[in-house]
């Protein structure tokens, strides 16, 4: 019977019928069967353990098949770590032709390219011997990757020129952090991508003796400056580092740097972990910790802050000249005639502010010449003499927060040279910050006490093993 036939009416009457009938059959045979009983369930574990199967894990949370109901809380991003992320960036462009194509070439195919002024990379690339269209298709594989409004002047870029059927290739430094990469292989299919440069971290240990400046003597034991800068800040806030500091002096700091592992240069300080000095008859131990609000400190072992209200040093005092060092004139200190302290330093370096506080005086006074007064509270004030000038938006009545460039060491008024004049006043009359006991800031909190005991004894232990070492 063919299809045409079954589709005359006659002929699809009796098909549906035949059908029906059928359909009706099949459920009163269904219908008419006994339902057995399901057995019991096997033990699963019984049968498992011989059919050597494990056993599944408890059932997935059903939270992960709900649908996500949008929300506006953000869930915590943690940042991933770029080495995962990104390749490691090559010392050379050889070395990452090779690492993708398997192309070698020799070192001297590769020329580097200082980008000109108003150039832009495409040029460059035009200039290094690729053609209009390998520059387009380059330049709209990298301008996802990189800002290229934004390289600057001078930038070394290493530039593959394509030959024959050899790969080009070319890259260059975008920051400390990346190289770009862009490789043309011998397909003729670009790829550019970010690549992550190699940085190393280390742990110095460094001692010295003060032998005629602070600024010398760490040079000679090769201290950082960046390092020694922010040793002196730390110690400013206890020290005067004009008057208390002498030849003999000793001096210990433990600390971090970074380093780019590729051009092996040094890329800066990390932190501080602990800052020791030993003046005449005190001793001044910091140690660097983190507490549990994620607040980091300086604290003694006791726990006291290295942090007081009011600064004992209120300048960047890594480039003072030191008292007992100063011939061109005299670092006065405190007396009937002279209310205040002089920190003799070269004109232009910063003045901090001591401490918080509302700026209440900002202006030039006879004697003093460029002038700032700040108010700390309902009992300490600060005063600035001699300045060369104001830092910016500097003005009355404008709140300063402790450590906050306030204005630059000069000359001005009655002065033999460029110094900076400091009072500190209580209740209204200068005293001698020498022999002030200056407020402590907050110690560490009660409930982060163990933990800050037991950074400690890893600085120490860390401390120890450096020596051993050296
Ligand atoms: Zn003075």
């Amino acid at each position: 019977m063919s299809i045409r036939n079954l589709l005359k009416p006659y002929n699809l009457t009796f098909f549906i019928f035949t059908l029906i009938s059928f359909l009706l059959i099949k459920t009163a045979v269904t219908n008419s069967l006994v339902i057995e009983t399901p057995l019991a369930k096997p033990n699963e574990r019984e049968w498992r353990q011989k059919s050597n199967i494990s056993i599944p894990e408890a059932k997935p949370d059903p939270a992960f098949f709900m649908l996500a109901i949008p929300t506006n809380l953000e869930a915590p991003k943690r940042k991933p770590d770029p080495k995962s992320i990104y390749p490691m960036a090559t010392k050379s462009l050889t070395e990452m032709v090779f690492k993708k194509t398997n192309i070698f070439i020799s070192s001297d195919d590769i020329q580097r390219l200082d980008l000109k002024k108003n150039e832009g990379i495409g040029p460059l690339l035009k200039r290094a011997g690729f053609n209009s269209k390998q520059v387009y298709e380059a330049v709209s594989n990298i301008t996802n990757i990189v800002n290229l409004n934004k390289l600057p002047v001078g930038l070394k870029v290493d530039v593959l020129s394509p030959f024959g059927n050899k790969a080009g290739a070319f890259s260059f430094k975008i920051n400390n952090e990346f190289n770009i990469y862009a490789i043309l292989d011998n397909k003729l299919n670009w790829s550019a991508f970010k690549a992550f440069r190699p940085v190393k971290k280390e742990t110095l240990f460094i001692t010295g003796k003060i032998e005629s400046n602070l600024y010398l003597s760490a040079q000679e034991v090769g201290l950082p400056e960046d390092a020694l800068i922010e040793f002196v800040q730390l110690m400013g806030y206890s020290i005067d580092f004009q008057r208390q500091i002498q030849t003999g002096d000793q001096f210990k700091i433990l600390f971090k740097q970074s380093f780019d592992v590729l051009s092996e240069k040094r890329i800066g300080l990390e932190e501080i972990s602990y800052a020791e000095l030993n003046v005449s008859d005190e001793s001044y131990k910091f140690y660097r910790f983190t507490d549990s609000e994620g607040k980091v400190g300086y604290y003694d072992e006791k726990g006291q802050s290295a942090r007081k209200t009011l600064m004992k040093t209120p300048i960047n005092g890594a480039r003072l000249s030191s008292g007992f060092g100063m011939r061109k004139h005299p670092i006065k200190g405190f007396s009937a005639m002279h209310k205040g302290v002089d920190f003799g330093a070269p004109t232009g370096t910063p003045i901090f502010a001591a401490g918080d506080g509302v700026l209440e005086k900002v202006g030039w006074i006879n004697g003093y010449g460029r002038y700032i007064l700040i108010r700390h509270n309902s009992t300490y004030k600060t005063a600035y003499a001699h300045m060369s000038g104001w830092a910016k938006g500097i003005r009355r009545g404008l709140r300063v927060y402790q450590g906050q460039i306030i204005g630059y060491v000069g000359s001005t008024g009655n002065s033999t040279g460029p110094h900076l004049h400091y009072e500190i006043l209580i209740n209204g009359r200068q005293v001698n910050p020498l022999k002030v006991k200056m407020p402590s800031g907050k110690p560490v909190n009660s409930k982060d006490r163990k933990t800050f005991l037991r950074k400690i004894q890893r600085i120490k232990q860390e401390i120890t093993n450096l020596n051993n070492i050296n």
